[in-house]
């Protein structure tokens, strides 16, 4: 071999969707200095430049491929752990995705440069612009004219590496990484001072305090940062001193025209905001707490897995806070998973009125610097922290993770289903917390069928929880059977009489109301009475939906819109009716019934801000509104002490979801919406009105029968092949041609059929089978056969490279989803 021939090599996860990871030469410089986990910049395809992580150094040559160099170490101190590059590696083989797609959903991508990511110019001082260098320069005066991308850069300065020159920018905050439209963010600046280098000696100091006999307010400032600081030289928020000295700027201003102070602006950390003072808050535990405790403690020892299930509102909390209390003591991070973010703010007041700065959150909604901030904070931590965030949280830096607590377990929404990864956010973070020791709760009142079966056949510990906190009965639930009430004309739009005056008693008893409308008949949709057509979306096979504040017709799937037309289009007549009741429909009938109550909604629509859920969910904690109209978002773990009544309007667009979880949702989503009633110290009532007041699941509702549902479930599902005792993935084919979707399912299906006798249902189409002018087929491929989940997979993916080889096929995409529910 040449001497000359590199010997030095990094495998690197780009942030795309291959197959593979991708090799890259380095310096012996580099190679010494390179960790997994490091973030290095590299170009990939033409010209284009991303961030990349690093995966293993080695010496080995790649065959298929001369390797180019890296461009640029991003970092000096790894910002992935190797634990979260084994946790990817699992992850992307389980869930049948790759390391870059899981790359992209953990990373923030402000820490993820490339080609297209635009920079925008910041406001600088002279100062700032002395500093620059000539190349700096350049491109500074470019983003005065406009935003310019990382590759438009290049050409400016002519350079083909030109991100260290970016990063230089960036770190003199000449400029910043433009945010997206979609994440609106201001930047949080506190205007910070300190007393200036001459004061700092005491003699001096002494000195200003009696040169200021004469000027009270500004001696006060004085006295209030001397006092407020850990030495002579820190750094003070003026809005502190403010407040402590009671005074206005005048006073401050005037210190630092004089040179007495020294003044500048930093960023706060984002997370820290909204935060007050707090007051250390213990809550002693109950009797049933307490033994609940002991014995979770006492399960933990021998147990990696506990289920603690509690009916609604014994008090789960505040067992997970105890636990919690025992683990951040000893300096360890805690994750506590919520279902939904619109839970976060209600689970963080309480976590923070005990353990204070110690709480943070993540999740979605937040911007990409607040991601950032999180990310750093996680992964430099050394005293503990008890994060608090929803699915995407699990892929977090954690450093000494010890407990994770799964709030609401049973909850669909820790499954991501688009796009990959896939992954269950539940099962992956047991298989993450095994892996590092750390130990996982599982909090629920209606647990999932899986977990429970898992409790049974003894791989997870069981604790019990079998009163309401203060010993309240669990709510009284009664049926309104609407039949009979539309017969005997006892109903009022949506309501029965029985529903409006049980609502009208609630109100005169000061107590509060919720009213739940599920999401499937949430979406309201125009309809002809003359012929019976209903507008529908161009490019996807469903009906517009209504939108009574707009006045137009939306489609839920892909955003297309029309005004609302008012006569059809298909007959031309002006017959046209909404169809379905939606939230809005709900908010506006209450409205008119009780014109004198405040009435608050939540669902989707009105909860699209990042604080917009906070905002509801205070103001009905409040009482300022006495009704709450919600969809799910409403039913999953609030707690609000007032709420006498629930009332389900319409129970039956749960009941027939067409679904192998159908029974268990409905049990699941039923029992919740149920439990926000009479949760402090009242007997509550809960009204549930349906066509099918005889269905067996309303029934074992009423009766809290969830040994019934488990046992009627098992026996099912053993039966027709469904998990948790049969896996399940499923295939999803996209395609824009009608004839080609058809073709190449069926030529998936037939080739692995060829090597696998277990059962595939379909290929068949999706209740929605056309979304943004694409076709979907799927087909869903039982684990039942003697082939373990892990062969049939890599069999899978065999049949999916041949696939891919096949011209006729190239436009046709595949995702996988590995225990697709
Ligand atoms: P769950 O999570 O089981 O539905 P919560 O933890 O929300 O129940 O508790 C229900 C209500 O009881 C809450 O308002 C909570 O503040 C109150 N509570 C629970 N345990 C205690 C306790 N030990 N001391 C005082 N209040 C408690
Ligand atoms: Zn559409």
């Amino acid at each position: 071999m040449q001497s000359n021939f590199p010997r030095y090599f990094v495998d690197v996860i780009l942030p795309l969707a291959l197959p593979k990871t991708y090799t890259y030469y380095l310096t012996e410089e580099q190679f010494i200095k390179l960790r997994p986990g490091h973030r290095v910049t590299v170009s990939f395809g033409k010209e284009k430049i991303y961030t990349a992580i690093v995966k293993k150094t080695h010496n080995k040559i790649p065959k298929v491929y001369e390797p180019k160099p890296i461009h640029t170490i991003l970092d000096e101190i790894p910002i992935v752990t190797e634990t979260q590059l084994n946790f990817w590696e699992w992850l992307s083989t389980y869930y049948m995705c790759s390391e870059g797609e899981i790359l992209k959903a953990s990373i923030p991508s402000a820490l993820l440069l490339e080609s297209k990511t635009v920079i925008e110019k910041c406001g600088i001082t002279k100062e700032q612009l002395n500093s620059l260098t000539d190349l700096e320069f350049l491109v500074y005066e470019g983003l005065q004219k406009q935003n310019l991308t990382l590759l438009e850069i290049s050409k400016i300065t002519d350079l083909k590496k030109v991100l260290p020159l970016v990063m230089n920018l960036i770190n003199k905050k000449v400029a910043v990484i433009k945010q997206r439209v979609d994440e609106k963010f201001k930047s949080k600046k506190e205007r910070v001072v300190q007393l200036s280098s001459t004061y700092q000696k005491d003699k001096n100091l002494e000195k200003l305090f009696s040169d200021l006999n004469r000027a009270p307010k500004q001696k006060a400032v004085i006295l209030a940062l001397v006092d407020n600081s850990k030495n002579l030289s820190s750094w003070v928020k003026v809005s502190t001193l403010k407040e402590i000295a009671n005074i206005s700027s005048g006073p401050i201003k005037y210190l630092i025209d004089k040179d007495i102070l020294n003044e500048r602006y930093v960023e706060i950390n984002r997370n820290l905001i909204r935060k007050k003072k707090y007051e250390n808050v213990v809550k002693k535990l109950s009797s049933f707490q307490k033994s609940a405790f002991k014995e979770l403690n006492h399960q933990l020892l021998n147990r990696d897995v506990v289920l603690l299930e509690g009916v609604t509102a014994s008090g789960k909390t505040e067992v997970y806070i105890s636990l919690i209390e025992k683990h951040i003591n000893q300096g360890k991070q805690i994750l506590y998973l919520v279902p939904e973010i619109s839970l976060t703010s209600q689970i963080v007041t309480r976590l923070e009125s005990r353990f204070g700065d110690k709480v943070i959150v993540y999740h979605s909604r937040f911007s990409i610097h607040e991601r950032t901030e999180v990310w750093r904070q996680v992964l430099n931590d050394s005293k503990g922290l008890i994060i608090v965030g929803a699915r995407s949280s699990i892929l977090l830096p954690f450093k000494n993770l010890s407990l994770v607590i799964v709030d609401e377990e049973h909850e669909n929404s820790y499954k991501q289903i688009d796009p990959a990864p896939r992954y269950q956010a539940r099962d992956s973070i047991i298989y993450l917390a095994n892996k590092v020791k750390a130990k996982v709760v599982l909090g629920s009142a209606t647990p999932s069928i899986e977990t429970t079966e898992n409790v049974q056949n003894k791989k997870y510990g069981y604790v019990k929880l079998t009163q309401r906190y203060g010993g309240v009965s669990l709510p009284k639930i009664e049926l309104i059977n609407l039949k009979q009430s539309y017969k005997k004309k006892k109903m009022k739009g949506m309501f029965s009489d029985s529903l409006i005056s049980s609502i009208q008693e609630t109100l005169n008893l000061n107590k509060q109301v919720i009213l739940f409308q599920n999401r499937r008949g949430y979406a309201p949709f125009l309809e002809c009475v003359s012929c019976g057509h209903s507008p529908q979306c161009v490019q996807c096979d469903v009906s517009l939906t209504y939108h009574q504040i707009s006045n137009q017709l939306k489609c839920h799937y892909c955003g297309y819109s029309i005004p609302m037309p008012n006569q059809c289009n298909s007959c031309g007549m002006l017959t046209l009716n909404t169809k379905g009741v939606g939230t809005q429909q709900i908010e506006n009938q209450i409205n008119e019934f009780f014109p004198e109550i405040k009435v608050g909604r939540m669902d989707w629509d009105s909860t699209r801000g990042k604080w917009d859920f906070d905002k509801i969910i205070e103001s009905f904690e409040k009482e300022e509104v006495q009704i709450l109209v919600g969809t799910q978002m409403v039913v999953k773990g609030l707690d609000f002490k007032n709420v006498l009544l629930v009332g389900v309007i319409n129970a039956d667009h749960i009941l027939n979801s067409p679904d192998f979880r159908s029974h268990e949702r409905s049990y699941q989503m039923l029992c919740q919406v149920a439990g926000r009633a009479g949760r402090s110290d009242q007997k509550g009532k809960v009204m549930i009105q349906t066509y099918d007041p005889e269905n067996l699941t309303l029934k074992q509702v009423i009766e809290n029968d969830y040994e019934g549902l488990f046992n009627i479930e098992k026996k099912e599902r053993i039966q027709y092949h469904y998990p948790p005792y049969y896996r399940m993935i499923k295939i999803t084919f996209k395609s824009r041609q009608f004839d080609i979707i058809n073709k190449s399912s069926n030529w998936f299906l037939n080739v692995l059929k060829q090597s696998y006798n277990g059962t595939v249902l379909g290929p068949t189409f999706p209740a929605v089978s056309r979304v943004r002018n694409f076709y979907n087929k799927e087909l869903l491929v039982k684990v039942d056969s003697n082939l373990k989940p892990s062969s049939l997979k890599i069999l899978l993916k065999k049949i999916y490279r041949s696939f891919q080889s096949i011209s006729t096929f190239r436009n046709v995409r595949v995702n996988f989803d590995v225990d697709p529910y």
